[in-house]
């Protein structure tokens, strides 16, 4: 059977189309395929009354270094390099100031701790103060950060990110999900609505069969979800187990958001930032009228975000909602109301936010990147070394995976199976 594409792309996030651009800027053929009706996966942009509100992915992290910046500027899409709005907190409430300078000192010591343990145990939950008075507080932002409880992380993996972090987080006014969705290059075929049920390989590489038949490539870049890989919805070929483990041990935290709108009359202050309680680890950090919208955005992760996957998006309001009346007041409960709540836990394609290495783990993101029998490539953010958790990471663990499949590829055609790839006269990659 001939290939009628030189690679099939599973999964159309901020990997898949990263891979298919690097495809593409080489010349060679792709089909991507995306088990749901959108492109974007976990940058996904909703406009809700006039705004577009981020569900997933929002902030540029690494900005100095995010290769979404410059695919944003070439497309014309603006970049707000300002300092986000978490730094500015609102002015009307009645902050405890001391309270919060000790929380962040017992954050940075626990992070210090971190890297003592890393050498040991490398369980996060290890680095914290017996009894320690911010201990919920570490948890709410390991929370945050991690989608799980510090038991849960690798105290190596999260230092891995943390180190290579640049601190810069900007913004994109139109969404991050706009600008992922609007990123596929044109010559790249889509199947959207079409989850790949079974991957072979082949003589000449690939066989990707889906509802709607079997697709042939010469190799197949698979960017779904650690949750999705580590399940049974799509069936790998024989000896792939050994990635099937590196996902398992690399599983999807919790992180979901509220939206919230503000009636027209509030003295709500644009671009300003509130904690609900430093002393509760289902606490949510809330953004107030980012970029001027009449929203409150509130980001739960964790214990937080267990409200949402586990109760519902009603549970997820009225825990907002209290929250915001204990900053703000009761008057506020008559003054926004509910607009949206994520759902990334219960989404089957999904299944949670973002990737953290349990510990003693942090390797399976280095076991799950590797290439399976030169015709497999896996991408996706949990297969970065640093920037997991990210969109930039996710689009270059797509970048790197397309590389190896063209490598991959022109050494095949020097043996002689020749494919699209060289009929096509494609360059390779370097
Ligand atoms: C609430 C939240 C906030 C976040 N905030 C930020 C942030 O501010 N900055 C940041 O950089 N990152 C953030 N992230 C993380 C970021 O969104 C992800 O790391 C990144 O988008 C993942 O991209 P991906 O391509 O690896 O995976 P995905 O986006 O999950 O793409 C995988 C795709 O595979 C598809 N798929 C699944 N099964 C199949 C199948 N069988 N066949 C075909 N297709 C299939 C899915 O539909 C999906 O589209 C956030 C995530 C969440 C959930």
């Amino acid at each position: 059977m001939s290939s009628e594409f030189d690679v099939i792309i599973v999964g159309g996030g901020a990997a898949g189309i990263g891979a298919a651009r690097r495809l593409a800027a080489h010349g060679a053929s792709a089909l991507l395929l995306d088990a749901s009706s959108r492109l974007g996966g976990r940058a996904y942009t909703q406009n809700l009354g006039g705004n577009p509100l981020d569900l997933g992915c929002e902030w540029l992290h690494s900005g100095d270094r995010n290769a979404w910046v410059g695919i944003a500027e070439a497309s014309g899409f603006p970049v707000d390099r300002g300092e986000p709005p978490w730094a500015k907190a609102h002015p009307s409430i009645v902050r405890d100031e001391d309270g919060e300078e000790a929380a962040r000192k017992a954050f940075g010591e626990w992070e210090e701790r971190l890297r003592t343990i890393a050498a040991g145990s490398d369980r996060a939950s290890d680095a914290l103060e017996p009894g320690g008075a911010w201990n919920a507080y570490v948890r709410t932002i390991a929370g945050f950060m991690s989608g799980v409880g510090p038991e849960e992380i690798s105290a190596t993996d999260y230092l891995a990110y943390d180190d290579a972090s640049t601190g810069k987080n900007w913004n994109l006014p139109l969404g991050y999900g706009t600008l992922v969705a609007a990123s596929l290059p044109s010559s790249t075929s889509l199947r959207l609505a079409t989850s790949a049920e079974r991957i072979d390989l082949t003589a000449d590489g690939v066989a990707v069969t889906t509802r709607a038949g079997t697709v042939h490539a010469g190799a197949a870049i698979l960017t779904v979800s650690t949750a999705v890989l580590a399940g049974d919805a799509i069936r790998l070929p024989p000896g792939v187990d050994p990635w099937r483990e590196a996902a398992a041990a690399l599983p999807l935290g919790r992180n979901e958001k509220i939206f919230l709108e503000i009636g027209r009359d509030t003295a709500f202050e644009p671009d300003t930032h509130a904690y609900g309680n430093l002393h509760d680890p289902r606490s949510a950090a809330y953004t107030i009228r980012p970029n001027g919208w009449p929203v409150i955005e509130a980001f739960l992760g964790g214990e937080g975000a267990n409200i949402v996957a586990e109760e519902g998006p009603a549970a997820g309001f009225s825990h907002a909602m209290a929250e915001l009346v204990a900053l703000f007041g009761s008057d506020v409960a008559s003054a926004i109301r509910p607009i949206v709540a994520t759902s990334w836990t219960r989404t089957a394609s999904i299944g949670g936010a973002y990737s953290c290495a349990l510990p003693g783990q942090s390797n399976a993101r280095a076991r799950l990147a590797r290439p399976f029998e030169d015709r497999l490539f896996f991408a996706g953010e949990a297969t970065h070394a640093h920037d997991f958790t990210t969109a930039h990471g996710a689009h270059d663990s797509g970048k790197r995976a397309a590389d190896e499949a063209l490598g991959a590829l022109a050494v095949r055609q020097r043996l002689g199976r020749r494919g699209p790839l060289a009929a096509a006269g494609a360059r390779t990659a370097r």
